[in-house]
């Protein structure tokens, strides 16, 4: 599941520190004037700007405009955009003329507690859609804290979308927040009955918000173009209204599969059809099949009626797609008595989706609903479950949210095994609360990569080398990592250590090049059995755990470094240590972070245990009060025992 209970910048000190804002200002230009047409978007980013400005942040905007292609662009500059922040602010906006040059640079280090800078379009700048690691490194470099608000383009994972929080302590904006709040209560946890309306063109578009919702509404309400490759499945004949016929028999799946939810599905009863595609064709009401030559073009008043009747008790409304053509004025009655309908409705209202959007705010019904999702491909991906890069790299608000890790090693006789093994398990923890990270080998990084894109769990590596570049024959750089979009990495592992004989000079080396490549490290540290017996355990990990943070900042560590406690005698040796033992340890190290930085710090690092957790034990460990998760090895890397570990945490 997406966790939405992210940092908001209300949970950041942000007095007289440089903020970086990733803003949405990607606001319509006139083509022939370049005015701006339309500043909603920037009246959005207000509340965020104006509390970072009254709470004496140096403010430092960041958004993209348009599509630039080659470099900059006069007609793509943010200077419209600056000009009218300005008005609406109240107070002068400055613009560099650059995004990580010495302009932006210069104006960015002369800025006063208050002020606001805005940087040049970022796309100006072909690294930022790359996320390539080394310009977010620059850009990051500008500032100290990192504030996401740009819920449009939450959904890519560009530079300034989520690049940022590699580099930096993050958190969201209160534009994102809202959409993470409202939206994310309705998809976990709604209000019911639950009633979600889903039209616009095509079936193609929506399968995977239908899906998503299907497991979770009480009533799925279907309308728009799409409504008709569903009529024609349950048998009606559909003219030459839009059909998708390869879709066909998806459509009579989910139709068995609301059978079988118990899931009320509405299709419509009765159609506005026309004899052609235009606004001022003929037309015509009709019951059931629509005739050969007609089309479908708008739901029919028997069917609004219906439609309306299943929204009145209704404590969670979430509506996708207009109901029918509803560019054309004699085909939009439909959406607007939909509309009519959810805006006198007491429930939960949220409306998602850039047509569906607009009709609410044409028909005046803008204020009577509860949420406008901002985001058009964003607030889509959201509706089907996707994990928004954006608002994943932020920190979390709960910083002992548990974090189970996998470590995959050289287990096994094939890569493929690997895969298998992640793939199982995307589907067994689609719900889980837990963050889930999964490290496995080299081989398989770029195709695991791939295969988790967009969902919760994160796949890792198990080591890295600490220099970018050079002849170290069969090593992988943290940089390499970092441009496969890798952005985590285990160092200092046990077997590391003992077989590899990695010293705390090394892990420390590795720690600092991941940093410095944006790579968060999980750092393993532990004692032998003859160390423990020989009573050194507490004082060799205060020893590994200060050698491998030598020059690692305070806000790093909070945002970016775990650490896993491992002893080495409870790896392969069927000994475990009990609870009482591993969280003696982890208390300690948390001790050992709070002498080298401070309480806060400590308390804001996650620690995990290591050495033979599994299902049995799992819930006893991370009941432990500094116990935040687990380094899980071979013998749980079973699907179904390591989701029953990550199953713990929201069981608890
Ligand atoms: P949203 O942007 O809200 O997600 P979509 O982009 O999926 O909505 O769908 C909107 C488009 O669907 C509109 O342009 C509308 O004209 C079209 N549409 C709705 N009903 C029909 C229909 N019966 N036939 C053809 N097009 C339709
Ligand atoms: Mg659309």
């Amino acid at each position: 599941m997406a966790n939405y209970n992210k940092k908001s910048i209300a949970d950041l000190d942000v007095a007289g520190k440089r903020v970086i804002v990733r803003v949405d200002f990607n606001v319509p230009l006139d083509k022939t004037t370049g005015e701006i047409t339309d500043d909603k978007r920037i009246r959005g980013a207000l509340p965020t700007i104006q509390y970072l400005v009254d709470h004496k942040a140096k403010v430092i905007l960041v958004s993209h405009l348009g599509r630039p292609k080659n470099g900059p662009e006069a007609k793509f500059s943010m200077k419209p955009a600056v000009d009218r922040l300005s008005e609406l602010l109240g107070q002068e906006v400055v613009l560099a003329s650059d995004v990580i040059g010495e302009d932006a640079k210069a104006k960015a280090e002369a800025l006063e507690d208050g002020q606001v800078l805005m940087l040049e379009n970022v796309r100006f700048h072909k690294e930022e859609t790359k996320n390539d690691p080394e310009f977010a490194r620059e850009l990051a470099s500008l500032a100290e804290l990192y504030v996401n608000d740009a819920f449009g383009t939450a959904h890519r994972a560009h530079a300034s979308t989520a690049g940022l929080a590699n580099y930096l302590p993050s958190a969201c904006g209160f534009l994102i927040k809202k959409e993470i709040d409202v939206m994310g209560k309705a998809l976990n946890d709604p209000a019911r009955p639950f009633v979600a309306i889903l039209g616009g063109a095509k079936v193609s578009d929506k399968i995977g918000v239908i899906n998503n919702l299907i497991d979770k509404v009480d009533t799925l309400i279907i309308g728009g173009g799409m409504a008709y490759t569903f009529n024609a499945a349950r048998g009606q004949t559909v003219g030459n209204s839009l059909l998708e016929e390869d879709k066909i028999e998806l459509a009579k799946e989910l139709m068995a599969k609301a059978e079988e939810k118990g899931v009320d599905l509405l299709l419509p009863e009765d159609n506005v059809i026309a004899d052609h595609f235009a606004a001022d064709a003929d037309h015509k009401v009709v019951e059931g099949n629509i005739p050969e030559g007609w089309m479908g073009m708008d739901i029919g008043p028997k069917t609004v009626e219906l439609y309306a009747n299943a929204l009145k008790d209704a404590k969670t409304v979430v509506w996708n797609g207009p109901m029918g053509v509803f560019e054309f004025e004699n085909f939009a009655k439909g959406t607007a008595q939909i509309a009519e309908a959810i805006a006198n409705s007491d429930a939960i209202s949220i409306i998602g989706g850039g047509d569906s959007s607009a009709a609410i705010e044409q028909l005046g019904y803008a204020d009577k609903v509860t949420h406008i999702s901002t985001g058009g491909g964003a607030s889509l991906e959201f509706l089907e479950g996707k994990v928004l890069p954006g608002i994943d790299c932020l920190q979390n608000k709960d910083a002992h949210r548990a974090y189970v890790c996998g470590n995959w090693k050289m287990n096994k006789g094939v890569p493929a095994d690997a895969e298998k093994f992640v793939t199982e398990l995307l589907a067994k923890v689609k719900d889980v609360d837990s963050e889930i990270l999964i490290a496995v080998p080299y081989t398989v990084l770029d195709r695991l990569v791939a295969l988790t894109d967009a969902t919760n769990i994160t796949v890792a590596a198990e080591n890295c080398h600490f220099e970018d570049e050079g002849a170290y024959t069969g090593e992988i750089s943290p940089k390499f990592l970092a441009k496969m979009g890798i952005h985590n990495v285990v160092l200092g592992h046990s077997e590391r250590r003992e077989y590899f004989g990695e010293t705390d000079e090394l892990v420390n080396k590795k720690v600092l090049a991941a940093l410095n490549w944006g790579v968060r490290p999980i750092i393993c540290v532990g004692e032998s059995l003859e160390q423990r017996e020989a009573g050194q355990t507490f004082d060799l990990v205060k020893q590994q755990v200060e050698a491998a943070l030598a020059d690692v900042p305070a806000d790093r560590l909070g945002a970016h470094v775990t650490i896993a406690y491992e002893p080495i005698w409870a790896i392969g040796t069927g000994k475990t240590a009990t609870a009482e033992q591993a969280e003696e340890v982890c208390a300690h190290i948390r001790q050992v972070l709070a002498n080298l930085y401070c309480e806060e710090t400590a308390e804001n690092t996650r620690i995990l245990y290591g050495g033979s957790m599994k299902a049995a034990n799992a819930a006893e460990l991370l009941g432990q009060k500094n116990i935040d998760g687990g380094l899980i090895g071979g013998a749980s890397l079973k699907a179904d025992d390591f989701s029953e570990i990550a199953k713990v945490y929201q069981d608890r």
